[in-house]
């Protein structure tokens, strides 16, 4: 990689050539922690014996905010209580609730407040975002991807690009990791810019890749897009709540992420979506619209021409879902308490002490497919276990042993230690079951 990931500039462990693979080091390592409290702010599943499970899948379903709950309840007491009146009912009216979570959203991605809106989920959001932002001419109509994008971002890009009467053949272009290679280089996502050029409309690219757990550099990205005259948006499932972000100041066009994996907000939670300060207020834009997109201070006149919010509230549709914006509040909050920038410094060493861990007591039996380079990767390590066993058997063995962590065929395990909630302990025992189990 040619320039450092700037998404988690540093944030290196200056304790990490210090790590001991003992128990003891891990509990010591615990007791330092100064965001360790966070743990007791969340719902910790049960392994069948009673005990706390070592819940290693925050990359797929984060686990509750306690508080959650109590939000929640609240709405549905206003609901039970006042019913239509709750969209003025103070002191949360739901006619503005969705701008309950604006502010700590804005934090949380690098963003001004006026470029963020919580509504619909990732898919969705990415196809209103392509309707914006992917303006195909008949010179410049090519998207540049990765070749192996999430299966919904695939189908959502190439489904639009039928949409505007446009063969996906043609139109998409995907970067793959150069052959015998399992991560993709930076050098060749430039290139295959540049390759382009005036032909490409617009990158779409992840902030981590979800098999690999492959971090970008994403100003790096914004910056040769934008040399070649292409927007570039970024999905960025897999890095919200996790890696330090900072998309107002790359110059990212649009970003899109779901709130249900490391951002804690409960299963199908409202998505979040990004519009730069360059766009909100830009009238010309085309977009799909709907009414909660409309100028609030106007909204209810029902008029029948659209005057769109100058802000991303402007891409809304619908009025917001109450219940699942409820959550995504409770787990704004602990972000919040807590700072991404600090978790973030956790999260390498957590992450850290793993790798190390793995490589020392199972380096002979494992491969770590995400780089070691902390600054191309955030909480999660895949990691393709060489065994007797079939992966599959391997990994019921690890649940079986109170692990939740996740399993791609043939043989991958994937595990994400999550700042806000896990341990060392829990590292370190993970280690240990899964020798066991080798
Ligand atoms: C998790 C994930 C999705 C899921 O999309 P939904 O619309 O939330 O169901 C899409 N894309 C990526 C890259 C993901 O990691």
């Amino acid at each position: 990689m040619k320039e450092p990931v700037s998404s988690s500039r540093a944030t290196t462990d200056p304790g990490a050539s210090t790590f001991e693979a003992t128990h003891a080091h891990a509990l010591a390592r615990d007791r330092a922690d100064t965001l360790a409290r966070f743990r007791h702010e969340f719902a910790i599943p049960r392994h069948d014996d009673g005990s706390q499970a070592i819940y290693f899948c925050g990359d797929s379903l984060g686990l509750q905010p306690l508080r959650a709950e109590r939000y929640v309840v609240d709405e549905l007491h206003t609901w039970r209580d006042v019913a239509v009146r709750g969209h003025f009912e103070p002191p949360r009216p739901w006619l503005s609730y969705h701008e309950l979570v604006t502010d700590g959203l804005a934090r949380l991605v690098g963003a001004e407040p006026r470029e963020v809106v919580a509504m619909n989920s990732l898919t969705v959001n990415l196809h209103l975002m392509l309707a914006t932002f992917y303006r195909p001419t008949a010179a410049r109509f090519k998207i540049l991807m990765e070749d192996h994008a999430f299966p919904s971002d695939a189908y959502a890009v190439a489904s639009h690009v039928a949409t505007r009467g446009l063969d996906p053949d043609r139109a998409i272009v995907r970067v793959a990791p150069r052959p015998g290679e399992e991560r993709l280089n930076h050098d060749d996502i430039e290139a295959a810019i540049a390759r382009e050029g005036n032909a490409l409309a617009l990158v779409l690219w992840p902030g981590v890749q979800y098999y690999s757990g492959q971090a970008f550099d994403l100003a790096a990205i914004v910056a040769a897009g934008h040399r070649h005259g292409a927007r570039v948006g970024f999905d960025l499932a897999h890095a919200a709540g996790n890696l330090v972000l900072a998309l107002h100041d790359w110059h990212a066009d649009f970003a899109c992420w779901c709130s249900y994996k490391y951002m804690n907000a409960g299963p199908g939670a409202v998505a979040g979506c990004f519009v730069h300060a360059a766009h909100v207020a830009n009238r010309g834009l085309p977009r799909l619209a709907g009414w909660w997109g409309h100028d609030s201070a106007t909204r209810f006149r029902m008029g029948p021409d659209f005057d769109p919010m100058p802000t991303a509230d402007g891409w809304q549709l619908s009025n917001p879902p109450i219940l699942s914006l409820a959550p995504l509040r409770a787990s704004l909050e602990l972000f919040d308490e807590a700072g991404i920038a600090s978790l973030r410094a956790k999260s390498v060493t957590l992450t850290g002490f793993l790798e190390y861990l793995l490589n020392r007591r199972m380096g002979d039996q494992i491969e770590i497919v995400t780089p070691s380079d902390p600054e191309a990767r955030g909480c999660q390590l895949s990691i393709r276990v060489r065994s007797g066993l079939p992966g599959r058997e391997l990994h019921a063995r690890v649940e079986r042993a109170g692990v939740a962590c996740d399993f791609r065929e043939p043989n991958v395990v994937r595990v994400a230690p999550t700042p806000l909630y896990n341990t060392f302990d829990e590292v370190y025992r993970f280690v240990d079951i899964l020798a066991g189990c080798v």
